[in-house]
């Protein structure tokens, strides 16, 4: 029997099913509808639903809409869009936790009768000071011991907007001298009169997060709540709340650690200010590693689970690289994407002993590696287009490529002899030339000689001309992230333009998100935003190597 590796919260799972404490396992991503998803939560949702799945459970998307302060709702679909991109399948089970607020009120109520908790009338500043410190125990509230029938009267005050923000606030009623200071009577109501997205003006009271989380959880029936292990230590308030409240069959709380990309900026709010000041071109612009960006960049969600298979489910903070993210997408596009011949930085190529007026039409393979995608037909003529790059003047040694009285393979064609060339009158080359030979075209056999280089081509009358955004690392690596001041240390190279690309003729169907691998030069996308048919744009998604 082939072992199976499980991940500590499997492990967590299955113990719970074996020893009876869960039937259905019942999972959730629960995100604030107040910015646009990223990298790090990709690793939730794939976590979470991909639990469900295995477990044949049930995966529960829920908007944690709880603070009216915080939350915008123009990040709804987003979000709903990348949830599902990525393969999280909620089907109908998508849930606003700001429509439990009846049912929260309902439970602070149930806390307040049964003595475990109270209207606190002392000021934020007071009640910080009154906390204590790691060190040193908390002192009582005076209020911590009113009359039940007081706190429930006056809680109801609170609800009927009879009081100003911050003038009291509901608290759990705990220990004051717990060595974990979420357990130091928390405040779970306070007051704001705010409006809220969903609930207008119906409410003027909103729960604290810690108390709010686990009660949605239990309202859904979530059996494993796996959040991120800044929130280990509030564990013990989740497992108050939702004993006091005696729900029959309590979720249970599970932290393991964040995703974290090095030299790569992922909190919400970098990039949203990136955003704001314009630097990229909105939350997909595809340097960012928002689930949106690297949908445009030319990401998979195959290639995203591979890397967080790779990855881990952990309990220790550690520092995945980009580096890693690449090779997934390597490693899931290589077998299923057409390779292609894309001259990015072009420069003729006359190859002057090919007849005029003449194209041949050479039989190629569509993917070297996967014979199964089958062949395309690619014109060759007299005309060509190649890299400026595979042409040089005075070649260093192992330069193996175009210089004069050097011969290489035109990829898939023939072998061609450079002769000459001509430069503008700053010197730069404007036109190569060469003469091939018609006994070596490509399949026929012809073994009499061999080259050390193979260049790729293509016919200048046939090509279609396109745009190509090559990427690098939106910070500047050598100076790290960010600056002293929280500002962000940026690559001033992050994004080169190449405007006149150009591409074999069987490129010209592309659609959006369509990908390929343009020989020798990576992989790349159609972007969906500025890609037109007049005019291809295409995003390099990575380069062919490894810089691992
Ligand atoms: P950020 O501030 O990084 O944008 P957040 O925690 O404020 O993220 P939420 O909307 O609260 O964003 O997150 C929804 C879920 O995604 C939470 O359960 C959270 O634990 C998880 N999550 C957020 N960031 C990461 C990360 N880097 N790695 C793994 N899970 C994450
Ligand atoms: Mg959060
Ligand atoms: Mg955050």
């Amino acid at each position: 029997k082939e072992a199976v590796y499980k991940n500590f919260i499997e492990q967590i799972i299955d113990k719970d099913i074996e020893e009876g404490r869960c039937g259905e396992v019942v999972t959730r991503f629960p995100p604030e509808p107040n910015g646009c998803l990223h990298i790090g939560h990709a690793k939730s949702i794939i976590l979470n639903s991909g639990l469900a799945r295995k477990y044949k459970g049930r995966f529960n998307l829920r908007f944690d809409d709880t603070n009216p302060e915080k939350e915008k709702i123009e990040f709804v679909q987003s979000i709903i869009e990348d949830v599902k991109w990525l393969g999280g399948d909620f089907e109908d089970r998508l849930f606003y936790a700001s429509d439990y607020f009846d049912k929260m009120y309902d439970a602070a109520v149930k806390l307040i009768k049964k003595g475990k908790a109270y209207v606190c009338e002392l000021t934020a500043d007071e009640i910080r000071e009154y906390r204590g410190t790691l060190t040193e125990p908390g002192k009582e509230s005076p209020y911590r011991n009113r009359d039940v029938n007081e706190s429930l009267k006056l809680f109801e005050n609170m609800k009927s907007g009879l009081y100003n923000d911050g003038s009291m606030v509901l608290r759990a009623k705990i220990d004051m001298s717990s060595p974990n200071m979420n357990m130091r009577d928390p405040v779970i109501y306070r007051i704001s009169k705010m409006s809220h997205h969903n609930t207008g003006d119906k409410w003027c009271i909103y729960p604290m997060y810690d108390f709010a989380h686990p009660i949605e959880d239990a309202i859904e029936g979530i059996t494993h709540s796996i959040c991120t292990l800044e929130f280990e230590d509030h564990r013990p308030l989740y497992d108050w709340v939702v004993n006091e409240l005696e729900y029959e069959n309590p979720p249970k709380q599970i932290e393991f650690a964040k995703l974290f990309l090095k030299n790569v900026v992922t909190g919400k709010r970098y990039i949203k200010k990136l955003v704001e000041d314009n630097i990229v071109d909105g939350w997909d612009d595809p340097r960012l590693v928002s689930i949106s960006a690297l949908r445009r960049r030319g990401f998979t969600p195959s290639a995203l689970r591979m890397f967080m298979e790779l990855g881990g489910v952990s309990k220790s903070n550690s520092v995945s690289d980009y580096a890693m993210l690449e090779y997934c997408i390597r490693e899931d596009l290589k077998l299923k994407k057409q390779r292609i011949m894309a001259v990015i930085d072009p420069v003729k190529l006359i190859i002057t002993n090919y007849p005029e007026d003449t194209v041949e039409y050479l039989e190629v393979l569509n993917n070297q590696e996967n014979e199964e995608m089958g062949k395309r037909l690619v014109p060759f003529s007299k005309e060509l287009y190649i890299e400026r790059s595979d042409f040089m003047i005075e070649p260093p040694k192992k330069y193996f490529r175009l210089y004069k009285g050097n011969e290489v393979r035109m990829m898939n064609a023939y072998f061609v002899t450079c002769t000459g060339y001509e430069t503008d009158e700053s010197g730069n080359v404007t036109v190569i030339y060469a003469e091939y030979d018609s006994m070596t075209k490509s399949g026929t056999g012809f073994s009499e000689r061999k080259v050390k280089g193979t260049i790729h081509w293509v016919s200048k009358a046939h090509a279609v001309k396109a745009s190509v955004r090559l990427y690098e690392n939106l910070v500047d690596e050598e100076k790290g992230v960010y600056n002293e001041d929280g500002s962000i240390n940026l690559n001033p190279y992050s994004i080169t333009v190449m405007d006149s690309c150009f591409i074999e003729p069987s490129i010209k169907d592309a659609k959006p998100y369509d990908s390929y691998q343009f020989l020798r030069n990576g992989f790349f996308c159609v972007d969906y935003k500025d890609s037109t048919s007049e005019k291809l744009v295409f995003n390099r998604i990575a380069s062919l190597k490894s810089e691992l």
